[in-house]
């Protein structure tokens, strides 16, 4: 399984007690978070070789010193964003309900919805308002191409693939044929399987094919939601795959939190934060890292 036995959120009590931890112990969110601290925090993951511990000072791209990945935030009220509003990942159960009542959800993503909600790991899949997004970029952008690293049962890759126009494509990669049941099944009642290229495997091999076949700068758009530990690989293959103006999204950026103080065992949100931090310097691409969902990071490739 993906996320090992731990489960991969926090239970209600967790949150809770996370919640007041984080805001008591302010001297330690500043330790944690204060510039100075950035080689201490790597040191600390025990990473190693210059790819594993990303260059947050941008020393070998840029002389400039820059403002720093995270301050001290003494001017933070808990559950509130910079202008007061309330915090998007802690959204009351009635304010996200009236998001979703007021999300479009095609009657047949919801149907997908449902039928995943039986198989495991149902909650890797994207949330209503995600899905709207990922459509709407395609739109944005008019993506004709899109590669989708981590199917599952076809949520997100329906979502795209229903966006995009009759001559689109989408290459959808993962390498656990038991979900893609039924998402070949939901692509088929969406009519978008001819627009959709299934390869089953590994999905750094299947980049590297692409790479190989299609050529670098072939995509216009790429969603990034497999294996946590092998991000910053798939980002780098998508990096060549995806065109100058296309778009890279990342998804579980925040990890239900995890990033924010990730345990020495917990490889993924380790390597996650890891990514967000090398993100948050690498001036190939502009980011803006959404707080929908568990976190969609958007880096468009300049
Ligand atoms: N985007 C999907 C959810 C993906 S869940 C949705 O919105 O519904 C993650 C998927 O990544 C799983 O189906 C898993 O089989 C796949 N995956 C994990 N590691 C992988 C790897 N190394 N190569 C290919 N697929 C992988
Ligand atoms: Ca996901």
């Amino acid at each position: 399984m993906l996320f090992g036995r731990r489960p991969p959120y926090p239970t209600a009590s967790e949150r809770a007690h996370r919640h007041l931890t984080d805001w008591r112990n302010i001297s330690e969110q500043k330790a944690l978070l204060a510039p100075q601290s950035n080689a201490q925090c790597h040191r600390r993951y025990r990473t190693r070789g210059p790819s594993a511990a990303p260059d947050v000072h941008g020393t070998s791209s840029s002389p400039s010193p820059g403002p720093r990945r995270l301050h001290p935030r003494e001017d933070l009220v808990p559950g509130e964003t910079l202008n007061k509003v309330p915090l998007a990942l802690g959204m009351t159960a009635r304010v996200y309900g009236y998001l979703l009542e007021h999300t479009r959800e095609p009657q047949v993503l919801r149907q997908l919805r449902e039928a995943t909600a039986a198989v495991s790991g149902a909650h890797m899949q994207v949330t209503p308002e995600q899905g709207a997004l990922l459509g709407l970029l395609v739109e944005l952008i008019g993506a004709r191409k899109v590669v989708e690293v981590g199917v599952f049962t076809g949520y997100s890759s329906c979502a795209m693939a229903m966006a995009l126009p009759p001559d689109g494509q989408l290459v959808a990669l993962d390498r656990d044929e038991r979900p893609l049941e039924l998402a070949r099944r939901f692509w088929k009642l969406a009519g978008v399987t001819d627009k959709v290229e299934l390869r089953v495997g590994p999905a750094l091999d299947s980049l590297e094919q692409l790479l190989e076949r299609d050529g670098p700068g072939s995509y216009d758009m790429a969603f990034i939601d497999a294996d946590k530990r092998s991000y910053d690989q798939y980002y780098e293959f998508l990096l060549k795959l995806v065109r100058p103006g296309g778009l890279i999204a990342i998804d579980n950026t925040l990890f239900y939190g995890r990033v924010v103080e990730p345990e020495a065992s917990d490889k993924a949100a380790i390597a996650l934060h890891q990514l967000n931090v090398k993100l948050l310097e690498d001036q190939r691409v502009s980011v803006s890292m959404v707080p929908i969902g568990d976190g969609m990071t958007l880096c468009r490739r300049r």
